[in-house]
Parts: C-alpha cells; sequence; structure tokens
C-alpha cells in the first residue's frame, strides 16, 4: 500500500517540469551537489512532525534557528543584528513592512517609497497591511532605483524606503548607499531586498569580485531579507529577515494573552510550522559550508557572464542589463517575441521566465542561473540561439483583433466568469491542457491588456484551475 501511494506521486510527478538538472532556469536553484540534496531530505523527514511554535518544547529548532541567523549576521556584515527563519521570501518581506508599520503606530495613514523594480511582495504587503505603495520609476536605462526622486517621494507618512540587491526581473543591485542615506536622514526604516542575492555577493566578494555595498556595512540599512531556498540552496520553505538591532526587530513579535487556550507568541505569521524547512535548511547550511558556497556563487558567476555575453551576441537579442549576480534578463527586436521564444526554449527541455511589458519596458525574458546549469552551458546557449531563430521564423504572435480589442476593453471590475468564458473562448483556450510551452499566445494576450486587467484575468484563470474535479 505504502508503495503504492508512492508510486502515484511519482506518476503525478512526471508531468511536472524537472527540478534537477540545471534547465528551469527560474523557481528551482539546484546546487548540483547529489550530497547535500539527499542531507536536505533526510532532514526533512526527521523533522516533518516538529513543530515550530513553541521553541521551548523543541529546544533543538531554537539551536537550529539562531545558528543560521548568526551565519546570515556574519555574511551580511550585522555585528548586532538579530532575525528570524521564515518560510519564504514573501513572508520575509511582509514582517520587514508590518513591523516598520507597527514601529510608526502615530502615522495613521502609512506609506513605503519603492523604486518600480521592487519585488511584488510588497505590493502584496501593501495590500494585506494597507500601507500604501508609493512607487518611484527607476533610472530607464540601467534599472536602478533613483534615490533622488526617492528621497523626493518621501513625507511624514512614510514608513520605510526599499532597495533591492539585486531586483528579481533584471538583476540590478540599486545604489543602496545613497537610499539608506536618504531614508536614515528623514528617521525612517531602510529595507534591502537581498532574499535573491544575499547569499551570493558576499561570497562573490570574498573571492575577490567587486561588489558594490548592499548590506549592513551600509549605514541606515535597517533589515535584509535573504533567501536560504534560492542561492543556499535549501529545500524550499525558508528565508531569513535580519534587523540591524533587537530593537528595530520588538515590532515584529506577537503575543496574545487575552483568551482561552495557550498564551499565543510568535515571531512570524504562522503560528503552528514545521520545523522540516529550518532544520534542512541547517543541514544543508552547514554541509555546504562557506567554502562550497564561495565554489558554487564563482563557477555560477561565470556561468552567467558567458551567457550574458553570448546572449548578447544572438541576432536580435539584449541583455536588458549587465548581471550583478545570477540573473539575467534578455529582450528581443520586433523580429519576434519573447513569449515565442519561452515556448520554444520550453520545447527543447529548457525553462525561463517570460516577464510581460512594464511602464513602457518591452517584454523580456528572465534567466536565473543554478550551479547545475553551468556544465550545460554550451548546450543553453544553442538551445537559446535556435529557440531565436524559430521564434524570428514564426514571427511575432498575431492577436486577433476582435480579442486585442476586448482585452484593451474589458472592465477588470467587471470581470465575471461569463465574460471569462467569453474572452476564452474568443481566445480558442481551453483550460484542461495549460502546458508550459503554449503559453505563447496566453502572455502575448495579457501583454496587451493594463496590469489592473492582468490581474484580473489572472485571478479568474487560478480560480477556474484550482476547482476540486
Ligand atoms: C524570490 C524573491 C522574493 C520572494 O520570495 P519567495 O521566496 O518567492 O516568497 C522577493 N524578492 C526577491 C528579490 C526575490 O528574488
Amino acid at each position: 500500500m505504502t508503495d503504492d501511494v508512492l508510486a502515484q506521486l511519482r506518476e503525478l510527478q512526471q508531468a511536472d517540469l524537472p527540478t534537477h538538472g540545471g534547465r528551469l532556469l527560474a523557481y528551482v536553484y539546484d546546487s548540483g551537489l547529489a550530497e547535500a540534496d539527499e542531507i536536505g531530505r533526510q532532514a526533512l523527514a526527521l523533522y516533518g512532525a516538529t513543530n515550530g511554535l513553541d521553541p521551548t518544547a523543541f529546544p533543538s529548532l531554537r539551536t537550529l534557528e539562531n545558528d543560521l541567523v548568526a551565519w546570515a549576521a556574519r555574511l551580511l556584515q550585522g555585528s548586532e543584528a538579530v532575525g528570524t527563519v521564515t518560510s519564504g521570501g514573501t513572508e520575509s518581506i511582509l514582517l520587514a513592512v508590518q513591523t516598520a508599520r507597527d514601529a510608526s503606530a502615530a502615522v495613521s495613514q502609512p506609506t513605503m517609497v519603492l523604486p518600480s523594480t521592487a519585488h511584488a511582495a510588497f505590493h502584496k504587503a501593501a495590500h494585506y497591511f494597507g500601507v500604501r505603495a508609493v512607487v518611484v520609476d527607476v533610472d530607464p536605462t540601467i534599472y536602478r532605483a533613483d534615490p533622488e526622486a526617492m528621497a523626493a517621494a518621501c513625507d511624514e507618512s512614510t514608513v520605510l524606503v526599499v532597495a533591492s540587491a539585486p531586483s528579481y526581473a533584471h538583476g540590478v543591485v540599486d545604489p543602496i548607499p545613497e537610499v539608506a542615506e536618504l531614508a536614515s536622514a528623514r528617521g525612517i526604516r531602510c529595507h534591502v531586498d537581498a532574499c535573491i542575492g544575499g547569499w551570493i555577493l558576499p561570497y562573490l566578494r570574498a573571492d575577490g569580485i567587486e561588489v558594490a555595498p548592499f548590506d549592513f556595512a551600509v549605514p541606515g540599512v535597517t533589515s535584509i531579507s535573504v533567501d536560504l531556498h534560492k542561492y543556499a540552496y535549501t529545500p524550499k520553505g525558508a528565508s531569513i529577515l535580519l534587523h540591524r538591532t533587537p530593537g528595530l526587530r520588538r515590532p515584529q513579535y506577537f503575543a496574545h494573552a487575552d483568551w482561552p487556550g495557550y498564551t499565543m507568541l510568535n515571531s512570524t505569521m504562522q503560528s503552528t510550522k514545521s520545523g522540516a524547512p529550518l532544520a534542512a535548511a541547517w543541514a544543508v547550511v552547514q554541509h555546504i559550508g562557506d567554502d562550497g558556497y564561495q565554489r558554487l556563487a564563482r563557477t555560477t558567476y561565470d556561468a552567467t557572464l558567458r551567457l550574458a555575453d553570448a546572449a548578447g551576441a544572438i541576432d536580435g537579442l539584449t541583455v536588458v542589463a549587465p548581471p550583478a549576480t545570477t540573473l539575467i534578463a534578455v529582450r528581443t527586436d520586433e523580429r519576434a517575441d519573447v513569449f515565442t521564444i519561452a515556448d520554444e526554449f520550453v520545447s527543447q527541455g529548457w525553462f525561463a521566465q517570460p516577464q510581460l511589458s512594464f511602464r513602457g519596458q518591452p517584454a523580456s525574458l528572465h534567466l536565473s542561473l543554478s550551479p547545475a546549469t553551468a556544465p550545460r552551458l554550451d548546450e543553453l546557449i544553442e538551445a537559446l540561439q535556435q529557440a531565436v531563430t524559430a521564434a524570428q521564423a514564426a514571427g511575432p504572435v498575431q492577436v486577433a483583433p476582435e480579442l486585442a480589442e476586448a482585452v484593451r476593453t474589458v472592465d477588470p471590475e467587471l470581470l465575471d466568469d461569463a465574460t471569462f468564458d467569453g474572452l476564452l473562448q474568443l481566445a480558442g483556450l481551453d483550460l484542461s491542457g495549460v502546458i508550459p510551452d503554449g503559453l505563447g499566445a496566453v502572455n502575448a494576450l495579457l501583454d496587451l491588456a493594463p496590469p489592473r486587467l492582468r490581474e484580473a484575468l489572472l485571478i479568474a484563470f487560478l480560480d477556474r484551475l484550482m476547482r476540486p474535479t
């Protein structure tokens, strides 16, 4: 019976993209170290039944968390820093925003100033916690935050200023000293989103590569998020939020004694939480170690630079910004569209993430490299070249005029089930067979819609996907 259900799981998993092998250039981060994976899996199994709700009941979890936070604080030069292990980058960011809001309880309508390249998780925090996001355009040529414009956007209601190290979409590190300085001059907290770069940049620096200042060595940086389940290559469900001092962290904690049950005391958004991702993260970090991370960071960074050179040399492709870490984004000229390139790439067994056009910037394709990608870099470059050639031969996706018209005119507020079905029918789409190599037409269509309508369409789409059959 046991074998039977596990066999069923394996069977179901056949439909998924491959998590290992370095061909998935988003979502997963593969160290390429089979032993590290095995240790992570065993730690998950050992700790799957523990509960992180109460670190006095499971004192080992407290040790593991303090060890990981100490590791991150050392990497990010926070000599007095404290922190919390969370379930992911989004939870770390939600908590950073909530903490900043509650530290300024006197501000009745709090706001936060974000560069337009900040991760969508800040907008989720705005939505959940009632902190209005004031979005400031980045420099349109280099995609870096514009500190002067951000300073001008601050006022008495600003409780947080944000910068990225680097941004997810383009892999660009913001001018963090200038952003932190403008924040501290006004007594405002400054969060550095190093979710994707925080475990790479310190190791690149240790290896002698010049890295722009981004961590607690920069005066005025008050908190940093860094994900373990990205470039620390740990199983999913682990990130760290650091605060420069214990005092800055205090409003993050929640206690409630005014109910008949146990005294509720939480450091994160979750209450009962599995100790498994924490234990697995601890085990993988100990196993790979500083030397291992430094070597993996160098290998992946070198591969990214080589990919950037090769991609820039492909006729029709442009690299959006020089890579600061292990991420690159590319765009194409009018002979093709990135959505078709993405589909062609998938059909060759690779996966890169399409990014829709935004604030006058054209659509692009995002690639996050993993150590496991490095040995097959030539294969990757060849696949990209072929995908571009095929996409140019096919030409850009032509959205039928009546469909384009519908997408430009539908009111997102009025997108009910019937309207959504009408659009699906018009587009000839059948959601039962949604596969990643057939999304070009869907993306091209979404690309025509304004952001509010894209959101409404995606929500309607998810609502349809997630119904029990
Ligand atoms: C991945 C990422 C996040 C969000 O993290 P999740 O783990 O997906 O919740 C936030 N910011 C940046 C820069 C990221 O790369």
